[in-house]
């Protein structure tokens, strides 16, 4: 049986990645959509071959719970209704899948979680990299201690934001932070998944060029990470900057990813030699992931726990930059949030 997915929020997301990767998925596929805008209703029922009965908007979507050939409802919406919609999700009997970042900050992830307890509902986080294999063989690399133990490990995920100042990534309302909600998380998860460790403090810094363009949000942060093995982490992530990386330094030798957390494709090296694998759609791994872990209970990749925990880490990272830099303590128990 192939899985029903519903996306909620049609935007360049849904739009140019999700809903083509769901053309090629084995264990799921586009049933049906949530949208807003009425005049996306004809388009992508035409295109994908949705039927009426399928096709819900903001307001009636709780009626999803009576529609059985939804099993998985995709929140791809502005950060502040992710929440709103993920625990909708659940009251509706449907495994979720939430975009990154979870939520707008660690309550609503805890609610998010709870529901889909409480109905006994999976919940999956949009981390699409869990799913590819050039993460994966980092991941393999780092728990095998390929390259004996990582002594530092530096991670930039970032973009130059040129020309739309309207854009809800650049509103607090709806982003709840900017470069650091947005590609900052990214970045988190490269220093965790290459140390194989949850950080124990951080400290970081946030810089500012154009005021006038980031009135509302972050516009580039640094962060710095100590770990329980010794190991340190700085990160940089930017709504103002280009860079996309992952470097580690080992006892034994270096890996790298150039570019980290883009889409396809990625490239990266070791100092034993290029990494080549194949370039399929993050995406498409992705949700056949989820799936999977729904119909056979494979592991789930990115559990809420995961995204939980790194909106844990936003926070400390905004502590830190409201108290001058000073380094904030974080107290994870040794697996939490790993996939
Ligand atoms: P987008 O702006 O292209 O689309 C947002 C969608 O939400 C649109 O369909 C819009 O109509 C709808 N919407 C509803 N209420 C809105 C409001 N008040 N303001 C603005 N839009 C509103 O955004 P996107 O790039 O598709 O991002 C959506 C989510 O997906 C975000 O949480 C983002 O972080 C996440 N995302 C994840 C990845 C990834 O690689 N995992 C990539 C892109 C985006």
């Amino acid at each position: 049986k192939k899985l029903g997915i519903a996306l909620v929020g049609l935007g360049s997301y849904s739009t140019y990645q999700l809903a083509p990767a769901l053309l090629e998925t084995a264990h799921c596929y586009l049933a049906g959509i949530v949208t807003g805008t009425p005049e996306k209703e004809q388009v992508w029922a035409n295109k994908y071959n949705i039927p009426k009965k399928n096709i819900y908007n903001y307001q009636n979507f709780d009626d999803i719970a009576k529609n059985d050939a939804i099993d998985i409802v995709y929140v791809v919406l502005p950060n502040s209704m992710h929440a709103d919609f993920s625990i909708r999700a659940a009251k509706a009997g449907k495994h979720v899948i939430c975009e990154k970042p979870m939520a707008m900050n660690v309550e609503e992830c805890d609610a998010i979680i709870a529901a889909c307890e409480k109905y006994g509902v999976k919940l999956g986080i949009g981390y699409r990299l869990h799913s590819e294999p050039y993460t994966k063989e980092i991941k393999r690399l780092v728990k095998n201690k390929r390259f004996g133990a990582v002594n530092y490990i530096s991670a930039d995920a970032a973009y130059r934001s040129m020309s739309n100042p309207e854009q809800w990534r650049l509103d607090k309302k709806l982003s709840g932070g900017g470069a650091l909600m947005n590609m900052g998380v990214y970045a988190i998860q490269s220093v965790i998944y290459g140390t194989g460790e949850n950080p124990t403090s951080v400290s970081a810094q946030q810089y500012s060029t154009r005021p006038e363009y980031f009135k509302d949000t972050d516009e580039t942060i640094t962060a710095q990470f100590e770990f329980e093995s010794g190991a340190i982490g700085t990160i940089m992530t930017s709504h103002n900057i280009r860079a996309n990386r992952l470097f580690a330094s080992c006892q034994n030798g270096w890996f790298e990813l150039d570019p980290a957390s883009t889409y396809i494709p990625l490239a990266g090296r070791t100092s034993k030699g290029i990494l080549d694998f194949p370039q399929e759609s993050q995406q498409k791994l992705q949700m056949d992931d989820f799936a999977k872990h729904i119909l056979f209970n494979s592991p789930n990749m990115a559990p809420g726990e995961m995204g939980k925990r790194d909106m844990v880490i936003v926070e400390a990272i905004y502590e830190s930059i409201s108290k001058g830099g000073q380094k904030i303590k974080l107290n994870f128990t040794p697996n939490y949030g790993f996939g």
